[in-house]
């Protein structure tokens, strides 16, 4: 039940029909080393991940994070990851780790040792960064230009826009960028002034009391967070929308949030520094649905 938590795990083909996964992982002490020096991953970020929360015991959408690591797979090229093992991985770790407090679980599958024969994948478990604050009081944002226009990724799928690899240096040269502006964090838009998302969230408005998320084109990816929470709003007979949104409709929306696995849903409080409007209460409701999740 320590932390930092770490399970190796050999990955199995899809196809295979074994019936259960318990040998083809293992824990290894998270203060050891446990990669070759020729992993792609490290050498060229080459791989892709995901990180679910574990809050009081329960993983989050655990299906729709394995859903998504499938799909990043095929954007990359990588051999399809076996949902069954995956599922049973992140299982086995669960009961290994605290039944109490917020966890981050991240997961990855790697294009392995350069001319090795096969992917490697591990899971790794933090506890997660007390986000109390940021939940409570939003975030100032700044918008930056992504440099591409609408449309990129069906032009030049090479680019892996709707992939969740591993080479997030962009992501957090952007969030540097934010800092030195005097922000908390940005909003990327395409060259034609589109909004796309965060480098580490997505992006949610309320727009004339329609709740509205960008288009998951291929150029974004399909947050599980906004997913889950259009599900809640769903529930309570209220409007949701994927469409394609303006930077100028973002300014004048009725709130806006940044929603993530981990530190959840936070209210844009100012954009490039203008004021935004902000609804408390409903990012309140917001998080105490997100983290009393059971699922
Ligand atoms: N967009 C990007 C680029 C991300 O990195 C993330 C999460 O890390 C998200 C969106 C939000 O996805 P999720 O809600 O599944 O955490």
């Amino acid at each position: 039940m320590s932390l930092p938590f770490t399970l190796l795990i050999d990955p199995v083909a899809v196809e295979s029909e074994r019936s259960t996964f318990d040998d083809t992982f293992h824990e290894v002490d998270s203060a050891a080393p446990a990669l070759r020096v020729g992993e792609l991953s490290t050498q060229r970020g080459d791989g892709i991940f995901e990180t679910l929360s574990v809050v009081n015991g329960h993983p989050h959408e655990v299906e729709p994070h394995i859903s998504r690591l499938s799909n990043s797979a095929q954007i990359c090229d990588l051999p399809a990851p076996n949902p069954a093992q995956w599922r049973a991985a992140i299982a086995y770790a669960v009961t290994r780790l605290p039944h109490q407090g917020e966890l981050a679980l991240k997961f990855v599958l790697s294009r392995g040792v350069e001319s090795g024969p096969a992917p490697t994948a591990w899971l790794h478990a933090t506890r997660a960064a007390d986000f109390s604050a940021v939940r409570q009081n939003g975030v100032r944002v700044v918008t930056l230009d992504r440099g591409y226009p609408r449309g990129v990724a069906e032009r030049a799928p090479w680019l892996l826009m709707g992939a969740k690899t591993l080479s997030y240096a962009i992501n957090m040269a952007a969030l540097r960028e934010a800092h030195h502006r005097g922000a908390d964090d940005t909003i990327f838009l395409t060259t034609d002034g589109y909004v796309m998302e965060g480098p580490t969230s997505s992006v949610i408005l309320r727009a004339g009391g329609v709740y509205v998320t960008p288009a998951p084109s291929g150029a974004i990816l399909h947050g599980t967070t906004q997913q889950s929470l259009f599900e809640y709003l769903v529930a309570r007979g209220e409007k949701v929308e994927y469409r394609d949104v303006t930077v100028d409709e973002l300014r004048h929306a009725d709130a806006a949030w940044l929603v993530s696995s981990v530190r959840l849903a936070v209210a844009v409080t100012t954009l490039d520094g203008e004021p935004m409007n902000t609804d408390a209460q409903l990012t309140d409701a917001f998080n105490a649905y997100l983290l009393g999740r059971t699922h």
